[in-house]
């Protein structure tokens, strides 16, 4: 008899850095995993080794259009992360989120199947109280170079809790802070990957501003843990939920340990900052750890070290620079 506890899985936005992750977990566990993805920012490189799994199917598809598939559970992590993705079409970026989640929430309805969106700390803005709890409505400039992305996902997150209070959906919402890890596209321009990638190709490492904003580093596998806790949590808990590690990080002390962890003598060169960049950025757990019973565990110098190790291993020249941005 089949195993009552194995499902099918939709993962959008699988082939990504944290959806190829998500997937590998999910192949693992024994359900049946369908990743959707248009490749904008990745490559069928980072789901290669599940290809071949009798319980892996991966479909190239946009989900600004509709899909009808049969599943009981939907991930909904497609949409470009890095600023520089997100910003080279910024109105494809907006109609990812909002006509995505409207399609996946559609699809969720109809079916009856549970869904998670992958929101963001983004929806803080540049925030106005440090560190950031839940209930923190946000500092979000409507009409910056950031908007397409965190109104974006404001809006999904508004057109989920819709769905839910309206048409009963089974609905789950984690806002993520920086994640990093192996996996990330070496061309994304996010400060993680570009550091890494800097000091092992022997440039100068960048500093926009100067480099006294702060971001908290969460490692992948921590993360992609609190995603799957909360898609199997309890039903009355639909989030949002904040999913990140609260060791908090100014972006020079990043730079100076990615140098020390590499051996690399790249210097420290410092470039203007993006329009919007929040100067600091930092989660508050507290929620996780009481509904879910999730923390990270990996400390930052850790994560790194499996970082670095990944970028060691791959040739620059395989990776298509998804934008000319870079
Ligand atoms: P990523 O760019 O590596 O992955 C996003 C994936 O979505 C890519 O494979 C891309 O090709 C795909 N995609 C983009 N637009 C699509 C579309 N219209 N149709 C189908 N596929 C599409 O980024 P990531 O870091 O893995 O982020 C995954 C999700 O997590 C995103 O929704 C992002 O907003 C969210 N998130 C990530 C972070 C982080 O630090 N990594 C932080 C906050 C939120
Ligand atoms: N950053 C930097 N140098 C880089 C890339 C990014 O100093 O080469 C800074 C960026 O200005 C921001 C921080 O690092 O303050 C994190 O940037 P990222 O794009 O990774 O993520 P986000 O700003 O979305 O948190």
């Amino acid at each position: 008899m089949a195993d009552a506890s194995l499902k099918r899985v939709l993962v959008t936005g699988g082939a990504g850095f944290l959806g190829s992750f998500l997937c590998e977990r999910l192949v693992e566990q024994g359900h049946d995993v369908i990743c959707v993805d248009n490749f904008f920012t990745s490559q069928k490189f980072n789901v290669a080794h599940l290809l071949d799994k009798a319980n892996f199917e991966l479909i190239r598809h946009d989900i600004t259009h509709s899909l009808w598939i049969e599943v009981d559970e939907i991930y909904n992590m497609a949409c470009p992360a890095a600023p520089g993705h997100y910003q080279y079409n910024p109105i494809k970026t907006m109609k990812t989120s909002i006509l995505g989640a409207t399609n996946m929430l559609g699809m969720a309805k109809r079916t009856g199947a549970k869904v998670l969106q992958a929101s963001t700390s983004e929806v803080y803005g540049d925030p106005e109280i440090h560190p950031q709890p839940e209930s923190y409505r946000g500092n979000v400039n409507p009409i910056g170079t950031r908007a397409c992305y965190d109104e974006g996902k404001r809006a999904a997150e508004t057109l989920f809790f819709d769905y839910h209070r309206k048409n009963k959906v089974n609905i789950r919402v984690v806002r993520i802070f920086n994640t990093y890890g192996p996996r990330m596209h070496p061309f994304d321009g996010r400060v993680v990957s570009n550091f890494i990638r800097q000091a092992l190709q022997g440039e100068d490492l960048t500093i926009f501003g100067d480099g006294s904003q702060t971001r908290a580093f969460c490692y992948v596998d921590d993360l992609v843990e609190g995603i799957i806790r909360m898609m199997n949590g309890p039903d009355d808990f639909v989030g949002p939920v904040n999913l990140g590690n609260p060791g908090e990080f100014t972006i020079k002390e990043l730079a100076e340990l990615v140098i020390e962890l590499t051996g690399a003598r790249s210097k420290l060169i410092y470039r203007s900052l993006p329009a919007d960049d929040p100067t600091q950025r930092k989660p508050i757990i507290d929620l996780a750890r009481e509904k879910l019973g999730w923390e990270p565990k990996v400390p930052l110098r850790e994560g790194l070290v499996q970082t670095i190790e990944y970028f060691r291993g791959i040739n620059f020249a395989d990776f298509r620079a998804p934008t000319p941005n870079y």
